[in-house]
């Protein structure tokens, strides 16, 4: 029989749809690849056998009575930022403890009510805040990629280093993520998978554990441009619970796929070429520029001068409103309590022994910025700073449909490597903050190998609820570069 863990989301659901295999095979023949894998690889932070099992079954009945949803019987990961109804959610961060939501977030409701399973919880960094996975309180997360010729231990990407390596490694056939300045793009490069940042809005922020609540939006990662318009036409929906979700029409992505890029014009940023990008990046970039001309697209110059402005404005912004939305863990209504000799005693005791160390920074970072006195100097100003960014891309989008630029300057690096010099770790989001800055959708499609034959990423940035071209145009990329799978399961 073949490995049902190598499939696709699509190809499993055709398969499922064909009767080759039952939901209840598919599930388990995933589990046990999680058991195998996860002590090594450590994506999953709470395996949910139980629950999965239980769900496929359901899923077998409902195919049997031709009632199958969408994605029905379909094994997806879920970063543990969303809640998940009766399951332990942490964020990965010690402050939650054992915390069981009473509800779900309307993200995973939306796939459970299209029959999909749910293998297990993933690791992430802590509260969403890292570019490595190194930051999450259950350890980090390993690359299933490794350099050529070398067992060194690589990152995943962060903050959703656990979707990006458990789809990469076949422990899911798919996973949820969240993005706030590249958490969905840069660990989908990394690991050479696809990542979709869908436009601010289009997916509820209901029940997903805020970071930057201006800025957070839930994607996918998946193995093929195909399964992230699966996945993103059921995670998208318009919430009455959340006031910033958008009314708009969720179009059917899969059927406009096959449409290609003839005509489409593609901007090309100037201002992304800069000093620290690696050569393997800028060639692959022009590679990108070539094949999208080859398929019929035209290419253009763009300016977008603003760009510069993004990462040191999104790093006022996002501690800011990490500051206020963190505000809530107090040992009080949610997770771990330290008990104090008062109240104040135990708030602080409780956030000193709850949070890591990235998230006090963020927290310190994001106080001081609000603070009186500081507040016009930093936080308003970047708030100006973030209408301008926008405003280049507004302007752009007169002379382009989409903005095509690398997804990172480099490819996966060591465990230590940035850690420990967190300006080198912010610069990881250089080119994809600026996307969550102006609210607009952004995906990742794997395009090629570094000389160390680990991935690399190509952006692509789109206008306003045009997930739709983005999608046409990732499978345009992903169709000339082929698929990157892991070379060696060596973790079995
Ligand atoms: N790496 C960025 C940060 O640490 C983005 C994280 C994210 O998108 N959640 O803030």
């Amino acid at each position: 029989m073949t490995d049902l863990t190598k499939l696709t989301l699509s190809e499993a659901r055709d398969g499922l749809a064909n009767k080759d295999f039952s939901a209840t095979e598919l599930t388990k023949a995933l589990l046990k690849a999680i058991e195998a894998g996860n002590e090594d690889l450590n994506c999953y932070v709470l395996p949910t056998p139980d629950h999965a099992l239980a769900q496929a079954k359901a899923s077998d009945k409902r195919i049997k009575k031709g009632d199958a949803g969408e994605l029905e019987g379909l094994p997806l990961g879920i970063k543990d930022l969303f809640c998940t109804e009766g399951v332990r959610t942490t964020a990965c961060s010690n402050i939650l403890d054992d915390f069981k939501p009473r509800y779900e977030s309307t993200v995973t409701a939306n796939l459970w009510d299209a029959g999909a399973v749910m293998l297990g919880k993933l690791n992430n960094d802590e509260f969403a805040m890292g570019s490595s996975n190194e930051t999450s309180a259950f350890g980090p997360v390993v690359n299933p990629w490794r350099r050529e010729g070398s067992t060194d231990k690589l990152v995943p990407g962060g903050s959703s280093g656990g979707s990006s390596a458990a789809v990469a490694a076949d422990l899911c056939l798919a996973a949820t993520a969240t993005d706030t300045g590249g958490s969905i793009r840069q660990p989908a490069a990394l690991t050479g998978t696809v990542g979709m940042k869908p436009t601010y809005g289009r997916c509820s922020r209901w029940g997903t554990v805020a970071f930057a609540s201006s800025l957070d939006q839930a994607g996918p990662i998946t193995k093929t441009v195909r399964d992230a318009a699966l996945m993103l036409k059921v995670m998208a929906s318009h919430d009455p619970k959340d006031s910033t979700s958008v009314d708009a029409d969720v179009p059917d992505y899969e059927a406009t796929l096959k449409d290609g890029v003839k005509g489409l014009r593609v901007g090309v940023p100037k201002e992304y070429r800069i000093d620290g990008m690696s050569k393997e990046a800028s060639a692959l970039w022009e590679q990108g520029i070539a094949w999208l001309k080859d398929a019929g697209a035209t290419i253009h110059d763009i300016s977008l001068p603003h760009t510069k402005y993004a990462l040191p404005a999104y790093y006022i912004i996002a501690p800011a409103e990490a500051s206020s939305n963190l505000a809530r863990y107090d040992g009080v209504r949610y997770g771990m309590r330290k008990p104090g000799k008062d109240l104040i005693d135990t708030y602080e005791e409780t956030r000193e022994a709850g949070f890591g160390a990235e998230v006090k920074r963020r927290v310190l970072i994001g106080t001081y910025v609000l603070s009186a006195g500081y507040y016009d100097a930093y936080y308003l100003k970047a708030q100006k700073v973030r209408t301008l960014i926008k405003g280049d891309f507004d302007t752009a989008w007169d002379k382009v449909d989409v903005v095509l630029t690398p997804t990172t300057p480099s490819p996966a690096f060591a465990f230590g490597e940035k850690s420990g010099d967190p300006l080198q770790m912010y610069l990881e989001d250089i080119f994809t903050v600026t996307v969550n800055m102006a609210g607009l959708p952004g995906i990742s499609v794997p395009a090629g190998l570094s000389g160390q034959g680990t991935p690399l990423g190509l952006q692509l940035i789109g206008k306003p609820f045009d997930e739709a071209t983005l999608l046409r145009a990732g499978q345009t990329i992903e169709d000339a570069a082929g698929r990157f799978s892991v070379p060696k399961r060596w973790w079995v």
